[in-house]
């Protein structure tokens, strides 16, 4: 198959362009499109045999169930059979946005959307692009990231072709994603409301609308979130993920570069522009400065990434602070330095 590729300038939307990639979602086919996070794989949500493509074309397994994009807040109550106020508050303060809601599922979503979980995951992007492709479809379009089923999300269209390129019909390519990590699932359903995994929107963002909030003790522990259990994220380099703080992080990352140098091996290392200089001889990429967890976030998938196109074998990271962005990039370098 070959992958139409169909360039929109997301600040000048060109509705007969959208249309075009709106008719293929409309005949259940597979097209790729910016959002704010990263790029989606999407298809018509109610279409199963559209949604069971996506399992093919990304080699997911069907254990990990996908989210359904809206743009219209009253979608949500035909997808879902309740929507707790609690729910309708974080949709009206985050939505169109990074924050995805896990809410009990209607009788229109199939059980292969959710894994045959009997709640749905919903989230309203805030990207022009996927906003107006999602009205001109209309039908919420079911799309998870589109990579390939481990690999490191895409903040690029470059990024689809190089997973995707020849296995989907299209790819609406506008440009490097904004966020660059993934949206904040929260579960809903339960009291206290749970972040079952960390993204887009901060838990201290949440908090400022909510009064409880609870970690999923998983997440706690470094990882993971139903659908989640697998390895994620994962550059082909093995990525070595050092969390001490300030000289000792510098130390340790000189020790273990200096030992994967010695056995042959190109090693790369991810570093803050505060320490970029502290590696003499050893080639180092930039996330961006510390203390600018969202500009770092942003750039993560793409640096992965070019790592491996660079051919490097090791790639070590530094550990970022834990807060705001910072706790959704730490949860992605974890899994990624998690053994395969
Ligand atoms: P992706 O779209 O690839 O970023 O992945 C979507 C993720 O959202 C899944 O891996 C799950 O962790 C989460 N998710 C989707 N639907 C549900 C659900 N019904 N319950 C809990 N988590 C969900
Ligand atoms: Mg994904």
């Amino acid at each position: 198959m070959k992958t139409k590729i169909l360039e929109i300038n997301p600040k000048k939307i060109d509705l007969a362009k959208i249309r075009i990639a709106a008719e293929e979602i409309k005949k259940g086919k597979l097209v790729a499109f910016p959002t704010e996070t990263v790029y989606g794989l999407g298809v018509d949500a109610l279409n199963k045999k559209a949604v069971a493509k996506i399992f093919q074309a990304k080699e997911r397994p069907f254990n990990d169930p996908l989210i359904a994009h809206i743009a219209d807040i009253k979608e949500l109550y035909r997808l879902c059979k309740q929507v707790p106020p609690v729910a309708l508050k974080l949709a009206k303060a985050f939505w169109p946005g990074p924050l995805t809601l896990v809410l009990k599922k209607s009788e229109l979503v199939s059980g292969i959307v959710t894994a045959g979980l009997d709640t749905v995951a919903v989230r309203m992007p805030a990207d022009n692009i996927a906003l107006s492709l999602i009205r001109e479809a209309k039908t919420p379009i079911a799309a998870p990231s589109a990579n390939l089923f481990g690999k490191t999300s895409p903040t690029t269209a470059q990024h689809v072709v190089d997973d995707l390129g020849g296995k989907i019909e299209m790819i609406i390519d506008g440009g490097k994603t904004k966020v660059g990590v993934e949206s904040t699932v929260l579960d809903v359903t339960v009291d206290p409301i749970r972040v079952l995994r960390a993204g887009g929107i901060s838990v201290e963002k949440l908090k400022e609308v909510i009064n409880q909030v609870k970690i999923s003790k998983e997440l706690e522990e470094g990882f993971r979130s139903p659908g989640m259990l697998n390895s994620h994220y994962s550059p082909q380099a093995k990525l070595i993920l050092v969390e001490k703080k300030g000289d000792a992080q510098v130390e340790e990352i000189r020790r273990l570069a200096s030992k994967y140098i010695a056995q042959g091996l190109k090693v790369g290392i991810m570093a803050t522009e505060e320490n970029q200089n502290k590696y003499d001889r050893i080639e180092v990429k930039v996330i961006g400065k510390g203390t600018e967890l969202e500009i770092c976030a942003a750039n993560l998938f793409a640096i992965l990434r070019s790592f491996d196109k660079e051919g490097f074998e090791i790639i070590i990271a530094e550990g970022l602070k834990e807060h705001d962005l910072g706790l959704a990039i730490m949860e992605r370098l974890r899994k990624a330095a998690a053994p395969k």
